[in-house]
């Protein structure tokens, strides 16, 4: 059960919207902050602020400490080694990572990229521009009409030429949760790596990079309760340490000459540059709210909003519900007949409502069900039955005016 008063721990959930107390159902983009991961960032500025790694002063020591252990923290958290997070600015560049350098680094023309239809664009674009520049091929495994992925399809599609295999653990527009173990076995079996985009799933499941099985985890912590400008690319270490650095620069060299540059070892090889270390203290604060409210717990309170929303949603006639796969997310796209998305948003705005509209930077599942965007609702821990409940009345009235 999740404490009622929950809310109050969010500053921003105590504002008003046009005279309205907020209803925020917009977290698939972003989620609102704690209090304590707001006091953290400030803790930081007025308390710790050095840079790290490279000072014998206190200050330095005590962030490069923070820093560090918001490392140790994430491992934990994930059930990987404090050497395979590698500190990133979100899930985009995570990936981006790793097509720059697992891509380039160990793949030649004529191998092969798969990624999944219902994938964010930031799990497509990174392999396109890859094969591009390195002369492979991609494919998309296909999705079905409720929303769930093709397994059959992805199977034949796999060859000895697939080096890699991108998925979403759970899609930001259908809300679809992927089956992760089988289909990391699946690839694992043809002889290809795997890498899960963990952005929608981080903060509403149990996440863990052994369980599930797979080579490389991304995701960003500002849709985990944590500020913006930080994230997390995971990866098996004997991968990261063949990898070549993504970029060059301070921290993440061993030696350097005029001449010649030899590399720092994991995970700095991967962090050149002055770190978020702000960031990443944040990031270890939003963890431990979590922890203190427990993942299982969260993940139920969803799943509950998830079916209230449904079934209510479900009762409206001219409403339509694009996702309807047996494993969801708190995540529910919708269209209606007769009213456009964004209009709808709109509405819901100047009524204190905050959802989503649009494509949601997955254009090809739109492609797929021959729409041009959605409205998207997407719930978070201190989201309550009441608002769903203010939602679809405000809806309603809506739906009334835009006959
Ligand atoms: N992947 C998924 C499934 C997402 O929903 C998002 C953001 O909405 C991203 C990737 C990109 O995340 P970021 O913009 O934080 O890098």
């Amino acid at each position: 059960m999740i404490d009622r008063n929950i809310k109050e721990l969010f500053p921003i959930l105590n504002r008003t919207i046009y005279g309205k107390r907020l209803v925020y159902f917009d977290n698939g983009a972003t989620t609102q902050k704690p209090k304590q991961v707001i006091d953290r960032i400030v803790q930081s500025y007025e308390q710790e602020n050095s840079n790290v790694h490279r000072g014998v002063h206190y200050l330095s020591e005590l962030s490069t400490e923070a820093h560090e252990n918001a490392r140790k923290r994430v491992a934990e958290f994930i059930g990987g080694e404090q050497e395979e997070i590698i500190f990133t600015r979100g899930t985009t560049e995570s990936i981006n990572l790793v097509a720059r350098s697992y891509i380039e680094g160990f793949c030649k023309a004529g191998d092969e990229i798969l990624f999944s239809a219902m994938e964010h664009h930031s799990n497509m674009v990174p392999w396109q521009m890859a094969a591009e520049r390195c002369g492979l091929t991609f494919k998309a495994i296909p999705v079905k009409d409720d929303g769930t992925l093709d397994i059959d399809a992805y199977k034949k599609l796999l060859s000895d030429k697939t080096r890699l295999v991108a998925v979403t653990h759970t899609s930001n527009v259908l809300g679809t949760v992927n089956p992760i173990k089988e289909i990391a076995a699946i690839a694992h079996e043809a002889g290809a790596k795997i890498l899960v985009d963990a952005a929608q799933a981080i903060a509403h499941t149990k996440v863990n990079v052994k369980e599930l099985g797979v080579d490389f985890l991304a995701f960003s912590g500002h849709k985990m309760y944590a500020p913006t400008g930080i994230g997390v690319l995971w990866g098996k270490k004997e991968l990261l340490e063949a990898m070549p650095p993504f970029m060059g620069g301070g921290e993440m060299i061993d030696h350097v000459t005029l001449e010649h540059t030899t590399y720092g070892a994991l995970p700095y090889k991967f962090e050149a540059g002055t770190p978020n270390y702000v960031g990443s203290a944040a990031l270890a604060s939003a963890i431990d709210f979590m922890d203190s409210i427990g993942i299982e717990n969260i993940h139920a309170h969803e799943e509950m909003l998830l079916k209230y929303a449904t079934e209510k949603l479900n009762q409206i006639e001219r409403v339509h519900i694009i996702g309807n796969a047996p494993e969801k997310s708190g995540i529910i796209s919708f269209i209606v007949d007769g009213a456009h998305h964004y209009d709808i948003g709109l509405m819901l705005d100047k009524m204190g409502i905050a959802v989503r509209t649009g494509h949601h930077c997955a254009e090809p599942i739109m492609t797929r069900f021959g729409i041009s965007g959605t409205v998207r609702i997407s719930f978070a821990v201190y989201n309550t039955t009441e608002e769903i409940d203010i939602f679809i009345e405000a809806l309603k009235k809506i739906l009334n005016l835009l006959r």
